[in-house]
């Protein structure tokens, strides 16, 4: 068709006057219609395409509710109908174009990636319910870009006349049909798009918005659509690592189970070579069609680098990326190993418990590494030893040849293998029944020298390998692969310097679960950012060699490894503060440093009331850790001691402790005190506060109940207004007793017995609201006149942190029945607690035992203990009133020149700062607050916000802040609210 008659077609049939051009097409011809406001394609289809067009709009129609992403929406024609039949056995149909550019057009960011993953993944989970009965005959037509269909490409294999591209392209097929089809048969199957490349992937303002061309879909394993997705996406240089991002993206939205992971990497491959198959059979079909060469260059580049790396290997790692074990069986030999009763034999010095070991450090850090035979044997004459240990998991920079940079990629650094440094000479034994599985001599400078790999099997007949390294070359003499070796058999001896390739003398004894085409290359070390993987591939060999002080260091991981891992293996409800997340690796006082050496003033942890790392602190728990941990089943002055102390801080009748280990626990230990004395279960609460993570605890916290993800107000809780004078219901004169009028109003609505009511005394996660004078006073009044029992949260506010006062009930002049404790209490050690009157302690006492593992226990309560004793002896209330006072003032002293200021509050150091766009109407300033807490964090001052609109600074430091932190603070302050 030519494009004056698309005009006319696009006018006439649909409405749509404008110009037209013509869009590369795979199959059918389509046009880019123009009409100045919007822009749309005119599709045109063969009549045997009918069906497979139904198929398409019924699909289209489905998806056009997704959220996150587009896909294009169909524009009715005459009649209403989506099909204009045109004679000649042709359809017209018209969609709507999306806005944006296609992403093979468009610059490509590393978050595309991601984005790729998780639009794939919504796609398929919204089809995942599709009925396809009525599509059969389409969905089961012969389609060459069906994977399951690879049988008919095989049969096209020899359209390819260049011969090395046909060998990648046969192995490719090969794996897939003899091994590899059947698993991904057996899989679960749905309606996919099937066909996620950059050329129909649309991108906008940087983002991924949108997915067409719905021509290809498939009934088959979802996987099969998210390999199509990857393969455009490979980079030869790495090509697993290149397509993580896209795995985890769509690991995120849908979990990917470990049977789709087996099968992927392959699918992969063979959508690389199903191009290259379909590229021969349509250009010999048709020679003119420029759209057929496209990617090829691209897919042809690609596929030496997918043969030459191993399927498995690549399998591993992909389940690494989506949180799973690397290797599957790696668990099961690691139990087998600890557990088995077959015989497991030293490998050197036999009994080698009793040989006289050091340690040797070869990691990075040490600048005086003993790398000569010449030190090692000195380091070991001093100490009398047998023998010196190389670390497991030792991020070292001893590998400097080029046998350990691949190029292009990170260095190989981390040891994966247990070195036994001992004289050249030293005979070497198996550590299990085996038999040889490979030996060779590699010379190359650095390598493994004269090596042996044994191959072991549990008991379920997994197999497994042990490998021992730098052996003489001797030993390899009258060696064959398959040959039968016993524990404890010699089978080496240690070889010297020179036949070692550069090494001191000592065995390289390493456990690994897969040689993965290694061949003899096997690697001995690994790149530091495949840690997670290689640690499962190889287990610390420690598991055999039994050395009771350990062989692992942990090498450090970097930044961006520990981000991804926590993504998958930690839970993804888990937040990280402030948009630049940090790696923090240490804390002094009042400041935080991260693993860069950038320095923070803290002003956002209350934990650590006395300062991070504070030394009496730690040396209080070091010396009980040395002497004793149990519990409170037994008499210990720790517990009980402390226990007096902090009854000490309370008015009577407060005098009944229980130790409990957070904020959460304390306060649904509290309900459960509540509920055993009253007999009831309502609860009154504050609107915005909240209480903790527990169940019990979630269901009396409105900011996490009418939150996101919230499930609303459960039915025995009411909500009272949050007494804020400032900007809430009421203000000013008599807002107090006005609060407590609504508060008396929703608590005569509760239709049940009232059990308690609990509130801070600043309401923390209400924006550091103070309550307005008298409410609480009135509140607790109301309360005890229908029964219920007074709970004072002070798990944020209290240990003197107010100043003025110790805990925060003080400054309104009640007693509770309850207090609970939490963050402050240990200095950073979980430790909470619950005080009670001897009365409710009483009617906690119904023949049920309280036990609780961790809370009281001796290393807690030294603790606990010590963060009391240092309140008194640097004199941290007074600091927290003259420092928070001087704070406060600072503040309101820069809101006389800067209007965003709307409110300065609090007491001691627990401070609120509220953000206004403007005092007259008192918007919520929250983009300010947003700004300022990166501009600080950008300038070393670490703030957060709260409060139902999020333009709150609370601020509530380590306690032990002086009037220079405060200055650094007022400094960033006034700099970020001038600049943003
Ligand atoms: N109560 C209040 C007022 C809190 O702020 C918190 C924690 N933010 C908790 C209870 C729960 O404490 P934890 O996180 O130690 O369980």
């Amino acid at each position: 068709m030519k494009p004056e008659n698309a005009q006319g077609l696009a006018a006439n049939y649909f409405g749509i006057a404008g110009e037209v051009t013509v869009l590369p097409g795979e199959r059918n011809p389509n046009f880019l219609v123009t009409n100045g406001v919007q822009m749309y394609v005119l599709k045109i289809h063969k009549a045997d395409e009918v069906a497979q067009i139904e198929l398409q709009e019924h699909v289209l129609a489905e998806l056009s509710g997704l959220s996150g992403f587009s896909v294009p929406k169909t524009i009715p024609g005459s009649e209403g109908k989506s099909l204009i039949a045109l004679g000649d056995e042709q359809f017209a149909r018209m969609l709507a174009w999306i806005p944006g550019e296609l992403w093979s057009a468009s610059e490509t960011a590393e978050s595309h990636k991601v984005s790729l993953g998780r639009l794939i993944a919504t796609v398929d989970h919204e089809l995942a319910s599709f009925d396809v009965t009525k599509y059969r005959s389409v969905l089961d037509r012969p389609f060459g870009w069906n994977a399951l269909q690879v049988q008919s490409l095989a049969d096209d294999v020899e359209l390819i006349k260049d011969a090395e591209l046909k060998k990648h392209v046969k192995l490719i097929l090969d794996r897939m049909i003899n091994s590899t089809l059947s698993k991904v048969i057996a899989l679960p199957h749905q309606l996919i798009h099937n066909d996620a490349n950059d050329n129909n992937v649309v991108v906008r303002n940087g983002s991924i918005v949108g997915l067409i061309d719905f021509g290809d879909l498939i009934y088959a394993p979802r996987i099969c659509g998210l390999a199509v997705g990857c393969a455009y996406q490979l980079d030869a240089r790495d090509p697993v690592a290149s397509i993580y991002a896209i795995v985890r993206g769509y690991h995120e939205v849908a979990p990917l189970s470990p049977a789709e992971l087996e099968v992927l990497f392959d699918l992969i491959c063979l959508r690389v070579a199903t191009s290259v198959v379909m590229a021969h059979r349509q250009i010999a079909a048709d020679p003119d069609n420029e759209y057929l060469g496209v990617s090829q260059d691209f897919f042809q580049a690609l596929l030496p680098a997918l043969t030459s790396v191993s399927d498995r290997l690549s399998h591993y790692r992909l389940r690494n990326a989506c949180g799973y074990e690397a290797h599957p069986d790696s668990r099961h030999v690691r139990q087998w190993l600890a557990t088995t009763d077959a015989k497991i034999s030293d490998v050197v010095m036999p009994p080698f418990a009793q040989a006289k070991k050091i340690w040797l450090d070869w990691s990075g850090e040490n600048k005086n590494i003993a790398r000569s035979w010449e030190a090692i044997e000195a380091e070991m004459k001093s100490a009398s030893a047998d023998v010196a240990i190389g670390h497991y998991c030792e991020d070292r920079n001893v590998y400097e040849s080029d046998f350990f940079v691949d190029e292009g990629k990170e260095s190989r650094t981390v040891h994966l293998a247990v070195d036994l440094f001992a004289p050249a000479g030293t005979p070497v034994y198996a550590a299990l029944d085996g038999k040889v599985f490979l030996f060779h001599d590699n010379t190359a400078h650095l390598d493994n020298g004269p090596m042996i790999v044994l191959e072991h099997e549990t008991d379920q007949g997994v197999k497994f390998h042990t490998l021992y390294a730098h052996l003489s070359r001797a030993s390899l003499d009258g060696l064959s692969v398959g040959k039968e070796i016993k524990s404890g058999q010699q089978i080496a001896t240690m070889g010297t310097e020179e036949v070692n390739v550069g090494w001191p003398p000592h065995t390289h004894f390493q456990l690994i679960m897969d040689l993965c085409d290694m061949a003899h290359d096997i690697w001995g070390v690994a790149a530091v950012s495949e840690l997670p993987v290689w640690r499962s591939m190889c287990p610390n060999p420690n598991l055999i060699l039994r050395i009771p002080e350990g062989t692992d260091v942990h090498a450090h991981m970097k930044t961006e490894t520990l981000a991804q891992e926590r993504e998958v293996v930690l839970s993804r409800a888990l937040s990280l503060n402030f948009q630049k997340h940090l790696e923090i690796v240490s804390g002094k006082g009042a400041y935080l440093y991260d693993r860069d050496g950038g320095k923070y003033l803290d002003l956002v942890n209350n934990v650590a009331h006395l300062g991070h790392s504070h030394p009496r602190v730690v040396a209080a728990a070091h010396k009980q850790m040395l002497t004793l941990n149990t519990n409170t089943r037994y008499w210990n002055q720790n517990a009980i001691e402390y226990a007096r102390a902090l009854a000490g801080t309370f008015p009577d009748p407060l005098s009944v402790v229980f130790f409990v280990n957070s904020g959460s626990e304390a306060n649904d230990l509290a309900l459960r005190l509540a509920q055993a004395h009253t007999k009831a279960k309502g609860m009154m609460v504050l609107e915005h506060a909240y209480h903790g993570h527990t169940t019990s605890t979630i269901d009396i916290s409105p900011y996490k109940f009418n939150g996101r993800g919230g499930d609303g107000r459960p039915d025995q809780v009411r909500v009272a207004p949050i007494p804020d004078s400032y900007k809430g219901l009421h203000r000013g004169e008599g807002a107090g007793e006005k609060y407590a009028a609504e508060f008396k109003r929703e608590l005569d609505s509760l239709g049940q017995p009232l059990c308690a009511f609990i509130s801070e005394s600043i309401v923390s996660t209400g924006g550091q609201v103070p309550l307005a004078t008298g409410f609480l006073k009135q509140a607790f009044q109301m309360t005890r006149e229908v029964g219920g029992v007074c709970i004072a949260d002070e798990v944020q506010i209290g240990m003197g942190r107010m100043g003025s006062t110790f805990w925060g009930f003080e400054l309104h002049d009640v007693v509770p029945d309850i207090v609970t404790m939490g963050k402050p209490i240990g200095s950073g050690h979980p430790l909470a607690a619950v005080i009670t009157t001897p009365e409710i302690a009483h009617s906690f006492m119904t023949g049920m035992e309280y036990f609780n593992t961790f809370g009281g226990n001796p290393v807690s309560a030294a603790i606990g203990q010590t963060v009391l004793d240092v309140i008194v002896d640097e004199a941290l209330q007074r600091n927290a009133l003259t420092v928070g006072n001087y704070l406060m003032n600072g503040v309101r002293e820069l809101g006389k020149s800067i209007e965003t200021i709307g409110d300065v509050r609090g007491s001691g150091l627990f401070i609120g700062v509220e953000f206004v766009t403007d005092r007259e109407s008192q918007s919520p300033g929250t983009k300010v607050t947003k700004d300022l807490i990166e501009f600080a964090r950008e300038n070393g001052v670490f703030l957060s916000s709260d409060g139902p609109a999020d333009n709150v600074l609370k601020i509530k430091p380590p306690m032990i802040i002086g009037i220079k932190e405060v200055d650094i603070f007022l400094d960033v302050l006034e700099r970020g609210l001038k600049s943003i």
